[in-house]
């Protein structure tokens, strides 16, 4: 008799731990193995924006080692193990020279940082913060350091701000937008939350980017488009993500935006799934945590014997500027409507509502942030 293929899952973020908890509560015995690029440590991504809000240092921000999942879950682990191919017709995985074989095979591996190629001598500089490790990185060169320039007004660019602020850094924000988080707040919310963020001593350089990051003294100099000069220690680098989409192509796998997968995240091969951050869900590409956790939770049941569509619901994004508390639901978009605006100050509720007068988004700040479960039950979901 042979032995039965395990279930495979590469990436032990929030996708790849999460579904193994929600498999495990359907099915104790079936074998899993999980790959991982990184250390395997067990984090929650969103609270590497609040580490000095919270008090917290990269080991602080860890929930739990390697030995605890995989004991807590059940699964054998293979951390530091990069996957560089995938053989779909022979259910393997490639793994440099070796070859893991999958019953069912899972890509949560999450997306790559977008890289600007600059010029100048300061890139060592230069950071991007997209897990544990990187967060430890980052940690470690800050304490040689108080100025901190922020490439980026995003969500993840805003975020960074505020907390390296709560720390006592000094921060310069540079974005080619004129205004922040664009694309996720409409105007007079993003100017509620950057007119907070400068009271909090955050300065903003809009309209302009960086061109050049060259070494002065022990930290860089940032030359900007505008012909302003920004000096700093360490950089962020906050301008973006993509879906890892690259080995999932080379393997003949379809892809868009992410890995294409339809409701029930089955991918165009056979037995190979994808969720989180890497994958394009019938359209949707959505990097954030409460999509990944309805995945993990209908995928799970697929994976053990009741095919399932993931069904989002509503999931209003909760950004985490505590100076000015926000949460926004946009609405889909080219859908006709428009913001209706309720505003005393940075306190900011904004509606957006069809031809019909129907709520179809929001974005609410300040003290209107807690009016955020109450809009939510009015939208309608990004799909039932
Ligand atoms: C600073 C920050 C703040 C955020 N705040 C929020 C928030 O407030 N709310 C919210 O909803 N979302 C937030 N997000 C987004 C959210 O954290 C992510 O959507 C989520 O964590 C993605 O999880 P994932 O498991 O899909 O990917 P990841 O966490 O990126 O995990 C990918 C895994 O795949 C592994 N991997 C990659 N390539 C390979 C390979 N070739 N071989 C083997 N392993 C590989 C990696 O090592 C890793 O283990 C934030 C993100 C950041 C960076």
């Amino acid at each position: 008799m042979t032995e039965q293929a395990p279930i495979v899952i590469v990436g032990t973020g929030l996708s790849g731990y999460s579904l193994a908890r929600e498999i495990r509560k359907h099915d104790k015995a079936t074998p899993i193995v999980m790959v991982t690029a990184d250390d395997g440590v067990s984090y929650s991504k969103p609270m590497l924006s609040t580490g000095f809000t919270k008090a917290k240092d990269a080991d602080g921000l860890a929930q739990a080692s390697t030995d605890t999942m995989a004991d807590q879950l059940g699964v054998q682990l293979r951390t530091f193990t990069t996957v560089t191919g995938i053989d779909p017709e022979a259910h393997e995985l490639i793994l440099g020279d070796d070859r893991l074989g999958y019953s069912k095979l899972v890509l949560a591996w999450g997306a790559d940082v977008i890289r600007l190629s600059l010029a100048g001598d300061g890139q060592e500089h230069v950071f991007s913060i997209n897990d544990l490790m990187d967060y430890r990185a980052f940690r470690k060169a800050l304490a040689e350091g108080k100025r901190v320039a922020i490439m980026g007004a995003g969500l993840i660019g805003c975020e960074f701000a505020n907390d390296l602020r709560n720390g006592d850094y000094e921060v310069d924000v540079i974005a080619p937008s004129d205004v922040v988080m664009p694309g996720l707040l409409p105007a007079v919310a993003a100017n509620a939350v950057q007119e907070e963020l400068e009271n909090l001593g955050v300065h903003f350089h809009l309209e302009t980017v960086v061109e050049r990051i060259d070494r002065a003294g022990q930290g860089v100099r940032l030359t900007l488009a505008n012909g302003e000069a920004v000096e700093a220690d360490l950089v962020i680098s906050a301008v973006g993500l993509r879906p890892r989409t690259g080995l999932a192509e080379a393997a003949g796998i379809e892809t868009g935006r992410g890995i294409a997968v339809n409701r029930a995240l089955e991918t165009s091969a056979r037995d190979i799934y994808a969720m989180g951050d890497c994958a394009e869900v019938d359209g949707n590409v959505l990097l954030y945590v409460l999509p990944l956790m309805a995945c993990a939770r209908s995928l799970a049941k697929t994976l053990t014997g009741e095919r399932t569509e993931v069904s989002y619901g509503t999931m209003p994004v909760m950004i985490k500027t505590p100076c000015c508390p926000t949460a926004v639901c946009p609405p889909p978009p080219d859908v006709a409507g428009d913001w209706e605006v309720e505003q005393d100050g940075t306190d900011v509720k904004a509606l957006f509502r069809s031809k019909e007068g129907k709520i179809l988004g929001f974005a609410v700040t300040g003290r209107f942030a807690v009016e955020k479960q109450a809009l939510s039950k009015e939208v309608p979901p990004i799909h039932s």
